[in-house]
């Protein structure tokens, strides 16, 4: 008998940056799968209130007050209009949320990613902050309340993809696939003097600023080992990095007889958007095919860890363990904001991550409020360290 698939209403929560716009996207293309009964974003009233228009949700969260203020005023009849972060949780909890899209950036996002999976809503997770502040907790919550968290990240979901139909116990280790950024040619001597307009200039990916200079430090692939350690369950010394300029291969399995599975694909988030938001079924997407023919030449080299220390970070504070991942990734945000701003090199992010997570004395990680005090003590820990280097002469 035909099986007709219903409905999905989706709750798109940061639907006004990169990874929401996409998603939006890809739930406009197939209105007979889904409907979008929610949208939540930090602060950009305009962009939500077009997007309301567009896709008639009955429910908006905008973190910031004045946001939230803007959208009530200017939000067809109907429209609920919640405010505040408690507000964005709820949403992702609401009753008629069938599905979160979980895209807000950074640690912001852990609390709701939290309450959607409270709520035994499955998650299509693109925030991996949620997963390296907390991805312990997480994970069990999820495994508790029997809900799917399925990966957007084009890594995690090329490895999602790599993993149907095998047996887990038979894997060796998952190898992470990287572009190598916008500055993988740079050399050392280079490096402090780049500025964020430089580093910003992504080859493969648009995305938003704050992975897309992460991923110029190479601290998105630390961070995506940490997301791969609680999302696949596999030690980080079964977790590998390779750098892969073309982002054809979005990332593999290694089998225990040597057979190596991979998902390839042109470098477009609608692709792993769609397989989270579609699954268990594939949605018929019209992206331009991939085409190896004329790509030619597929190219691999290891990370260097001398020019781009940051992915390293990631292995240490999973050595560290408990709160060691949280610190970093609240450094990092810190650090890149700072970088952002002007207010300190780009070689100092990885440096001040380092210490920030070195001079961090870990504890076992029990909570999401723990691992969000714990992000907010590497923040200000970072910070410190920033206002401290701009005080000190700086060579020309
Ligand atoms: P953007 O910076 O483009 O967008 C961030 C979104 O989060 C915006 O909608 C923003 O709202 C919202 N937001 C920020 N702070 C808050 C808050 N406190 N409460 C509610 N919403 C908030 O980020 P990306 O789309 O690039 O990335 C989103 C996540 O997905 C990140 O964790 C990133 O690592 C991950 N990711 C992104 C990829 C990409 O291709 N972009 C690829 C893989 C993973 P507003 O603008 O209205 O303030």
């Amino acid at each position: 008998m035909l099986q007709i698939d219903p409905v999905r209403r989706l709750a798109i929560l940061g639907s006004t940056g990169s990874v929401g716009v996409q998603a939006l996207d890809v739930a406009s293309r197939f209105p007979d799968r889904f409907e979008v009964v929610g949208l939540a974003a930090g602060r950009n009233a305009r962009l939500v209130l077009e997007q309301v228009r567009r896709h008639r949700p009955r429910l908006v969260a905008v973190a910031d007050p004045a946001g939230a203020r803007a959208v009530r005023e200017a939000a067809p009849q109907g429209v609920e209009v919640l405010e505040g972060e408690a507000g964005v949780s709820a949403l992702a909890a609401h009753p008629e949320v069938d599905f979160v899209v979980a895209a807000i950036s950074g640690g912001a996002g852990l609390r709701s990613t939290a309450a959607a999976i409270e709520a035994g809503k499955p998650v299509g997770l693109a925030n991996k902050e949620s997963l390296v502040l907390a991805g312990e907790v997480l994970m069990a919550r999820a495994a508790a309340r029997g809900v799917a968290i399925l990966p957007v990240d084009s890594e995690h979901s090329a490895i999602h993809q790599a993993l149907a139909g095998h047996n887990r116990a038979e894997v060796r280790r998952l190898i992470l696939t990287a572009s190598g950024g916008p500055l993988r040619e740079v050399p050392a001597a280079e490096l402090p003097a780049v500025t964020p307009e430089r580093a910003l200039r992504h080859p493969n990916w648009s995305m938003g600023d704050k992975i897309t200079i992460d991923s110029a430090t190479l601290m998105n692939k630390g961070l995506e080992v940490i997301e791969a350690r609680w999302l696949f369950g596999v030690e980080p010394s079964r977790i590998d990095i390779v750098v892969h300029p073309e982002s054809i291969v979005h990332s593999m399995v290694e089998y225990i007889d040597g057979s190596v599975v991979a998902q390839l694909g042109v470098s477009d988030m609608r692709g792993p958007i769609s397989y989270a938001m579609g699954h268990p079924g594939r949605l018929p997407l019209d992206l331009s095919p991939l085409d190896l023919v004329r790509r030619g030449r597929l190219t691999f080299e290891s990370p260097d860890p001398e020019r781009f220390p940051a992915f390293t970070l990631a292995y240490r504070a999973l050595e560290l363990g408990g709160t060691s991942p949280a610190v970093l990734s609240g450094a990092d945000e810190a650090a890149v904001a700072a970088f952002l701003a002007g207010r300190c090199r780009f070689t100092e992010i990885a440096e001040i991550c380092a210490e920030v997570l070195e001079t961090h004395s870990p504890e076992p990680l029990r909570s999401v409020e723990q691992a969000l005090s714990a992000s907010e003590h590497g923040r200000r820990e970072a910070e410190r360290r920033v206002a401290r280097a701009a005080q000190r002469p700086r060579p020309a």
